[in-house]
């Protein structure tokens, strides 16, 4: 696969001077899984100008598109080497940030905010030199805690909050206390390296277990937002294999040298059937 590297040498978008979307949808799942390779979270940020459209009325089109190239080249500017802005579409500017949990992008967003409200647009209105100002609203989401295939909807969906709260500001995804259903943590080895990113949720193809159900080995695991599969090599173990695959979400993640930990938080009413995998697989042996 190929590498991405920061600042993104391609055609930029003409109007903000950025990469365009189509980078975007390249770029992301190059570097979600060379992040989750590296063990590192990303974070991404939607930006969007506000009251854009009562600007363009008031101010007129060219304008317009004079600020968004501003407000643009500040936000690039901003997170130069560290990530890449992109045009996510309209007004819209989404950011990529590597290595950055969910607490340095909100602090990163924060200042991309104040550094737009206290800058300023030179714009010829009416044939008189004016000062514009304009303020943006940023929305924050790491995949730190929330699923790589995720990332876009929830930074979006903290910008959406943003500016439900006021705009001007910037807004890290939270997880609304929805429907609480009651998991299970299960402490999972798998005796290779893996590119497994936390927060994910990914699927167990291949495992097994010595005692408990709470402490297993994988040897297949897969994850369906890159749709990859890992394989890991190891003694047979002494009952066979379950396959029957188990899905849950990814945390607290560990590698060491050829080994990668995790913890696996699954559904409580699976560790039910989980008992029922592994005594089917050991009464098969006997
Ligand atoms: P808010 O985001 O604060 O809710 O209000 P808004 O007025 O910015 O609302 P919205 O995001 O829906 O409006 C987007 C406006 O941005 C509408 C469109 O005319 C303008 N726009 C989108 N792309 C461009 C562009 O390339 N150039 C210019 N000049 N305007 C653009
Ligand atoms: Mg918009
Ligand atoms: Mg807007």
């Amino acid at each position: 696969m190929d590498r991405v590297s920061f600042p993104r040498m391609v055609e930029l978008d003409v109007v903000t001077g950025l990469p365009p979307r189509k980078m975007l949808d390249h770029d992301l799942p190059v570097l979600l899984r060379s992040m989750g390779t590296a063990g590192l979270p990303m974070c991404s940020i939607m930006i969007d100008i506000d009251h854009f459209k009562k600007f363009n009325d008031r101010y007129g089109h060219d304008i317009g598109d004079l600020v968004l190239k501003h407000v643009s080249s500040i936000i690039r500017e901003a997170v130069k080497f560290r990530g890449e802005a992109y045009r996510y579409g309209g007004e819209e500017i989404t950011v990529l940030m590597l290595n950055s949990s969910g607490p340095e992008g909100l602090a990163t967003a924060e200042r991309i905010c104040s550094a737009v409200e206290n800058s300023v647009v030179k714009a010829v209105v009416r044939g008189k030199e004016q000062p514009l100002s304009i303020q943006i609203s940023l929305g924050v989401a790491s995949t730190g805690s929330v699923a790589g295939s995720e990332l876009i909807v929830c930074s979006d969906q903290a910008l959406y909050n943003a500016k439900s709260a006021g705009r001007n500001q910037a807004v890290l995804f939270k997880k609304g206390n929805s429907k609480d259903v009651s998991t299970t943590v299960i402490d999972v080895h798998f005796p290779s390296r893996s590119a497994i990113l936390g927060g994910n949720y990914i699927l167990l193809k291949k495992w097994f277990s010595f005692s408990n159900p709470t402490d297993i080995e994988a040897r297949e695991i897969k994850d369906p937002n890159t749709d990859s599969s890992e394989f890991a090599d190891g003694p047979p173990p002494p009952y066979g294999f379950v396959k029957a695959e188990i899905r849950g979400r990814v945390s607290e993640i560990e590698r060491r040298g050829n080994h990668t930990y995790f913890k696996f938080e699954v559904k409580s009413e699976i560790i039910d059937l989980m008992f029922k995998y592994i005594q089917d697989t050991r009464n098969a042996a006997n």
